[in-house]
């Protein structure tokens, strides 16, 4: 969708949002500058080494149904080197661990008796034909799930899990969150032959990001790392971008995809209402550890964990997945531990850290020796996904800001979806369009505004005015 104007746009982050508002937007003729603060492009899906070894810093895989990233994929040229995999799933509860990798494997499962099997069951198959996700906002989850699948089973499967991925934060938390992680669930099974088959592109993200980097290039987009964007002010009806080094630049739109509370700070002009909107998007953060082993831990892609004491989230088991010849014969296992971002934790020494996990694996796994650990990175992160808390969709930040020409998108306007690189990749194909088709001054804050309307439902917040727009 192209304007006859080109206008100056600069795209404020190089993950995947980013470099995807990037390229629709300099494939509809506008002249693009991406300004990203590290020294390389991806953001939360970039690679780094352990040892010889290039991989994710974070886990990744991508579902049969995620149509919107397999069409970039298929744009890049990486598309047909996919690999699908049918993997298994595990799950430690009371000291044990148990593949819970079919129906079979359900139904044996000890911990649950049969008629909270057939609940669980029930609770699931429910939630995925679950249409309108806008009720579930008004239910906490935990209210639902109990509701559904009994005391016993929400005490002993599902709080334990909530918990690991949303602490307390759980108990602010509707039920859209957990019907979004089902539905996801069951496109992917849907469209895999009621197996679930979870794909990879070998050379992992770092052979996807290089692409992307190379195809932004090709499509005359000026990418600048390690350009941490300090502030955007105004000058009459301009944004300026003010660096860490004090240069300032002046566009014609500048898109901000950093997380909804960072964008709070990098623009003082913003009026305090869209502030308090943008600082209340709660967020969960990861300390996320990347383990390269000599041999495998248990085979499972995905192993739950429902143990309190155990001091991480849950264990990807990546070599699972991915060829291990990518891993140089080896494993790759990674031990996420999701947290507030103002927690404590984040603080704490990679030493400590590394003692903790490992003295766990071992009591998770007797098979685990330490002398076969050949790394241990840990990554940091204080802002991954927004909560999708009570009522969210009415306290939604909005796209088009009072700065005259600045945008505000990010993952706290996925709605009705968990944070997932097909989600980001739809988040920026929608709102390219939109916001180049659009002009730029006073109408296009009515138009994006009536558009985020459509799409969530209406609400009051959406329908209010932006101040000074
Ligand atoms: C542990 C984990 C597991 C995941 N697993 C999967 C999975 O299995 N499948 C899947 O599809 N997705 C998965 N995801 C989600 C996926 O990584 C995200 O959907 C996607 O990377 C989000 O991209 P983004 O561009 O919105 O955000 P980000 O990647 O966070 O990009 C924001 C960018 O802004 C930059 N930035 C911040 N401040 C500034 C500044 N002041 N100036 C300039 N630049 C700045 C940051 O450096 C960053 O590069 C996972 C994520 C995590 C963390």
């Amino acid at each position: 969708m192209a304007v006859a104007q080109s206008q100056r746009w600069a795209v404020i982050g190089g993950g995947l949002l980013g470099m995807t508002l990037a390229k629709r937007l300099s494939e509809g003729n506008q002249k693009v500058t991406l300004f990203e603060a590290a020294s390389q492009l991806g953001g939360l899906a970039s690679a780094w080494n352990l040892g010889e070894v290039v991989w994710d810093r974070h886990y990744h895989v991508t579902l049969l149904s995620d149509t919107a990233l397999r069409s970039l994929l298929s744009d890049l040229g990486l598309e047909k080197e996919m690999q699908w995999v049918e993997t298994r799933t595990g799950f430690y509860t009371s000291g044990k661990l148990y593949s819970m990798s079919n129906t079979l494997e359900f139904l044996r499962f000890p911990p649950l008796g049969l008629l909270d099997k057939f609940r669980l069951g029930a609770t699931i198959f429910y939630a995925s034909r679950v249409k309108d996700w806008k009720r579930l906002e008004k239910v906490a989850v935990a209210d639902w799930l109990r509701r559904w699948s009994g005391d016993y089973t929400t005490e002993k499967i599902w709080l334990p899990l909530l918990r690991a991925k949303l602490g307390d934060n759980y108990r602010k938390t509707s039920a859209a969150f957990i019907w979004a992680t089902i539905a996801r669930m069951y496109a992917a099974r849907r469209s895999g032959l009621k197996k679930e088959m979870f794909g990879y592109v070998p050379g992992g993200y770092a052979r996807i990001i290089k692409r992307f980097g190379e195809a932004l290039a090709e499509d005359g987009v000026a990418t600048r790392l390690r350009q941490a964007i300090k502030r955007i002010t105004s000058s009459g009806d301009r944004p300026i971008i003010e660096l860490e080094d004090g240069t300032r630049e002046t566009f014609d739109r500048i898109v901000l995809t950093v997380p909804a509370p960072v964008a709070a700070r990098l623009c003082p002009e913003l009026s305090a209402e869209e502030k308090s909107r943008l600082e209340g998007v709660q967020y969960q953060g990861i300390i996320c550890a990347s383990l390269l082993l000599r041999k495998p831990l248990a085979n499972f892609y995905v192993t739950n964990i429902t143990e309190t004491w155990v001091p991480f989230t849950a264990v990807i088991e990546m070599s699972a997945l991915v060829d291990r010849a990518q891993f140089g014969g080896n494993s790759l296992v990674y031990l996420p531990k999701y947290l507030p971002p103002d927690d404590p934790a984040f603080s704490r020494s990679d030493e400590e850290i590394e003692e903790e996990f490992l003295g766990a694996l071992e009591r998770m796994y007797p098979e685990f020796e330490r002398r076969d650990l050949l790394c241990f990175r840990l990554s940091r992160v204080r802002h991954v996904f927004p909560i999708p808390t009570l009522n969210y969709s009415e306290r939604l930040p909005p796209m088009v800001s009072s700065m005259p020409g600045v945008y505000l998108v990010n993952s706290s306007q996925i709605l009705n979806g968990t944070l997932n690189v097909n989600e980001t990749v739809q988040l920026a194909e929608r709102t390219a369009g939109t916001l180049m088709a659009s002009p730029r001054h006073a109408g296009v804050a009515v138009k994006v505004r009536r558009e985020q309307e459509e799409e969530y439902g209406k609400n009051e917040a959406l329908g209010q005015p932006v101040p000074g727009s």
